[in-house]
């Protein structure tokens, strides 16, 4: 699919967060699927055959946050990540959903995402 499209309305942007960025169309990346409140992208470097980032248009830095929420976006971004498997081909061969958290989870974007990954045999455990 195509780059990623500006969103109609910019939903609480954090000006220097990437993903911010991403969700309003200002970073290209390259699209796999949206919907009404979260994007799913490509990742930049990919670690997988399939390796999709699925976010939610609005910023929360990390789960913990999204959580917090409680407004269903944290569930609607889960099944988002599915869809995406699905779509993907990888489902059916089975795959793996991370959310880096923090500094000890090794997250280095601060906008929380879902990495979905297949189309190869994962390792456990993780490094
Ligand atoms: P984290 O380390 O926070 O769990 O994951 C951040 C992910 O974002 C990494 O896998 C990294 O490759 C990806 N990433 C970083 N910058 C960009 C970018 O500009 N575009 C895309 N599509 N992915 C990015
Ligand atoms: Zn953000």
């Amino acid at each position: 699919m195509g780059a990623v499209r500006r969103a109609d309305v910019k939903i609480c942007a954090v000006p220097e967060c990437l993903f911010c960025s991403i969700a309003a169309g200002e970073v290209p990346a390259t699209l796999v699927s949206d919907r009404v409140r979260t994007i799913a992208f490509r990742d930049i470097n990919p670690q997988a055959p399939v390796h999709v980032l699925v976010i939610p248009r609005s910023h929360h830095a990390n789960l913990a946050e999204l959580a917090g929420a409680g407004d269903g976006l944290l569930a609607e971004l889960i099944d988002h990540a599915h869809e995406v498997a699905v779509a993907e081909g990888v489902a059916g061969d089975g795959y793996r959903v991370v959310f880096n958290t923090g500094n000890n989870g090794g997250q280095t974007v601060g906008h929380v995402h879902a990495h979905v990954l297949g189309g190869r045999r994962m390792t456990w455990p993780p490094g």
